[in-house]
C-alpha cells in the first residue's frame, strides 16, 4: 500500500507577509496578474502605502 501525501496548492500563503516599513500585515491587493509560471500580485500596505509584489508559483 502506498500512501501519497497531498499538498494543497490553493492554500493562501499570506501569513508571512509583513510590511517592511511599518510592520503591519494589512494589505490591499491592487491587482492580480496571471503569468505563464504563476501569479503576480501587487499589494499595497493599508497604513503607509508601501507597495510590494508577491509571486505565487503554479506547479
Ligand atoms: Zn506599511
Amino acid at each position: 500500500m502506498t500512501q501519497v501525501s497531498t499538498t494543497p496548492t490553493s492554500e493562501p500563503r499570506h501569513q508571512g507577509l509583513v510590511c517592511r516599513r511599518c510592520g503591519c500585515r494589512h494589505f490591499l491587493t491592487v491587482y492580480t496578474r496571471p503569468r505563464h509560471d504563476g501569479i503576480v500580485r501587487r499589494k499595497r500596505c493599508r497604513h503607509c502605502g508601501q507597495a510590494i509584489t508577491t509571486r505565487e508559483k503554479i506547479i
